[in-house]
């Protein structure tokens, strides 16, 4: 269901899905399953979950439907997006996606098939940084290396702005065989500014002021070079540019990374020392890499750690996987080809939303795409398809899509359940949940693919590859989505494994035969051949070619001027065990567990606020105020507050759902992006908290206070 790639069993009992585990069999997760994977018959078999297509009957909003077929449904988007191509252009069409989908690689190619080079999501703040910032400097993402192939198990393991064993998953790995492998390690280094569960045993918990991670990765590349750490051989033969690193790094001393991090000198070089002599050392990066206006120079900064010390590609070490002969990638995670940019004329490309604005944000940068629809600049586009998003609780700068959903001409919303943003839908397409689908599992590029057969069907759901397909054709773009169904292009997939679906079901997993050191035989797949520590092609581009540190745009050190009023750090954007983004609020079990929205905050901050332990209070910054419950926690520095996000009600009823109470996105606007990226600093914004009284939260129905 989500990036985990969690083997599980199901259990049906006359033909309803009952219970599912997790698979003790499995290599890829060893019997792990979050409580997400666990209530999913809940999901499947949810009363609110929309089971046919649905057409607007009211205005935008009124939460007026009515039920239609799919052939009325697909006949006319097919008409209407071929009248909006004959009359203005392919490219005021757009689609939109949240995150990572089994059918990523099916809405970019279904985008560039139609003529469009408007996709938008949420690229520029959730993995795809790390991913080109390896892509230049040595290749595919690294991977921690934890199921010991080459016999070798992670002596390190660091944990760096990723808690992927409270949320279960991160990039492609699951969080219980990161549990496995910190019970393993002889050390543990966590780089977080909350305590989370790793911390609490870790050697090393150093806990960072939010947005400063750049800082302290360069300030651990100093202290390994100046006291002569390094891998020389790997470094001599297989590196780039590592003499002007040398001079580069002299000036980010841990005594400089102090005063921007906050954490002690000593401790960055204890550290250091640990990560650089503790072999071999794995690090499980994340999201809070990604969430930066320095992401892309921060994530070269961690790649570059692991190349002087000689983890890359080395056993229990960070990797790249084999990839299991023949099978056919659908993601452009792993196969850029399949997201059928070929299908896009220059001159359409030319004709991007954001085209000039930064260089490396591979889909439309979304800030720059609301402003287009409501400003008409370049163009305004007239029809938008949603898969699998909820933007309106998921984007920030809430309001403005509010007003840009409002003034298109024609939305498509395809979803489990009605949603905020799936009220301006003309037309709603019902999605299958994963227990309705049959897959080739390979969303990232791992050392296995999967099999995930289908073993349920409520009402009249569609997957929504199956959606696309049937699309395409009524669109004619039948060269570029040949398959006549779905399960066509499951074959297609396997076609040259000589394996069947049928049979790669019964065998469960399809592995590659895994090859470490692979850049002594083949180079690295970059520009030089080498690992790039100086990026000749990032200096052309005008981007520096060694790492830098950029301070995030709102921080007491940046905007002193606004920490006078707004005095408390926010971290936004973490995600919850029990959530998928904004998935689940209407799963009992799991809402249960987490029924209100929380906001993380230190015992003597709160103290000094006049507020206890599971009291209402508002967070404010200058775009808003959203009101949340206390959560007390010592294990976050004072003055910096975490607040959940993508919250929204669905107990309280269409058009709104409550959005506008809780939304975290709500306190973000405009703001300074990474220029290179276009990235939002989203773990580090300012705020101020203080109580919320009953009256006045029973008075202000809605967050919205300015
Ligand atoms: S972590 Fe993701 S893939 Fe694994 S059980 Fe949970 S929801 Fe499923």
């Amino acid at each position: 269901m989500c990036h985990g790639v969690c083997q599980v069993l199901v259990q049906i009992q006359d033909g309803r899905v009952v219970k599912i585990t997790g698979d003790k069999q499995s290599p890829t997760s060893r019997g792990y399953i979050c409580p997400k994977g666990a209530a999913s018959p809940e999901l499947l078999y949810h009363p609110d979950r929309i089971l046919h297509p649905l057409r607007r009957a009211g205005k935008r909003g009124e939460n007026k439907w009515e039920r239609i077929s799919w052939d009325e449904a697909l006949d006319e988007m097919a008409e209407r997006l071929n009248r909006i191509k004959n009359e203005s252009g392919s490219e005021y069409f757009a689609m939109l996606q949240g995150t990572g989908r089994p059918y990523t690689g099916f809405t970019q190619r279904f985008a560039h098939a139609f003529g469009t080079p408007n996709s938008t999501g949420v690229a520029h703040i959730c993995y795809i940084p790390r991913v080109l910032a390896s892509m230049i400097t040595c290749g595919p993402l690294p991977i921690c290396d934890v199921y010991g192939f080459g016999g070798e198990y992670p002596a390190c393991v660091v944990i760096w702005g990723c808690n992927v064993t409270h949320t279960g998953a991160s990039d492609g790995m699951c969080g219980g065989m990161v549990e496995r492998a910190l019970k393993r390690a002889k050390k543990i280094i966590v780089v977080d500014p909350r305590r989370i569960g790793p911390a609490k045993k870790a050697d090393h918990w150093l806990q960072i002021r939010p947005g400063t991670d750049g800082a302290l990765a360069l300030a651990m590349i100093n202290v390994i070079i100046k006291e002569d750490l390094i891998d020389h051989a790997f470094v001599d033969n297989y590196t780039e540019g590592f003499e002007r690193l040398v001079e580069h790094i002299s000036p980010y001393t841990p005594e400089w990374a102090q005063t921007i991090t906050s954490i002690a000198a000593g401790d960055i070089r204890d550290a250091a020392r640990t990560y650089a002599t503790t072999s071999p050392a794995c690090i499980q990066w994340g999201n809070a890499v990604d969430m930066s206006a320095c992401n892309f120079h921060t994530a070269r900064s961690i790649l570059i750690l692991r190349a002087i010390t000689g983890n890359l590609d080395r056993p229990g070490g960070d990797v790249t996987w084999v990839h299991p002969k023949g099978v056919r990638m659908k993601s452009p995670f792993a196969n850029l080809d399949f997201a059928g940019m070929q299908f896009l004329p220059p001159e359409k490309q030319d004709l991007r939303l954001d085209r000039k604005r930064f260089p490396m944000c591979l889909i439309v940068h979304p800030p720059s795409f609301w402003d287009s629809i409501i400003t008409a600049d370049p163009y305004r586009i007239r029809a938008l398809w949603i898969m699998g998003s909820n933007p309106l609780l998921t984007m920030t700068r809430s309001l403005e899509i509010e007003k840009a959903l409002s003034s298109l001409e024609y939305i498509v919303v395809s979803d489990f359940f009605l949603t905020p943003t799936a009220q301006y839908a003309d037309l709603f397409l019902p999605a299958s949940t994963w227990l309705e689908r049959d897959d080739v599992v390979n969303m990232h590029k791992l050392w296995c693919v999967t099999a995930q057969r289908k073993v349920a069907q409520v009402g009249d759901t569609k997957d929504d590859r199956e959606v696309m397909i049937q699309v395409a054709r009524r669109l004619g773009l039948k060269a570029e989505f040949p398959w006549k169904d779905y399960r066509a292009f499951l074959d297609w997939q396997l076609e040259k494994t000589g394996v069947s679906f049928e049979e790669f079901c019964k065998k469960g997993i399809l592995q590659g035969k895994m090859r470490y050191y692979k850049y002594k035989a083949d180079g690295f797949p970059t520009a030089s051949g080498k690992f790039e520590i100086y990026s000749e092609d990032l200096s052309l581009q005008g981007i520096s070619p060694l790492p830098i540190y950029r301070e995030p745009p709102l921080t007491p050190l940046s905007a002193p001027d606004a920490a006078k009023k707004f005095s408390l750090i926010l971290i936004a954007g973490t995600k919850i065990r029990y959530f998928f983004h904004g998935e689940f609020r209407q799963i009992r079990s799991l809402r249960e567990r987490n029924p209100d929205p929380l906001v993380e905050i230190h015992p003597a901050t709160a103290s000094s606020l006049g507020i206890s332990e599971g009291d209402w209070v508002w967070i404010e910054t200058p775009h808003g105020r959203v009101r949340m419950r206390a959560r007390l926690f010592e294990g976050i520095a004072e003055g910096v507050v975490c607040a959940q996000y993508a919250w929204w009600f669905p107990e309280q009823g269409a058009p709104g759902y409550g959005w506008k109470k809780s939304s975290v996105n709500l306190l973000f606007g405009d703001m300074p992006y990474d220029p290179d990226t276009g990235s939002e600093s989203l773990k580090s914004g300012l705020c101020r908290v203080y109580p919320a009284s009953n009256e006045e939260l029973s008075r202000n129905n809605s967050g919205i206070q300015k």
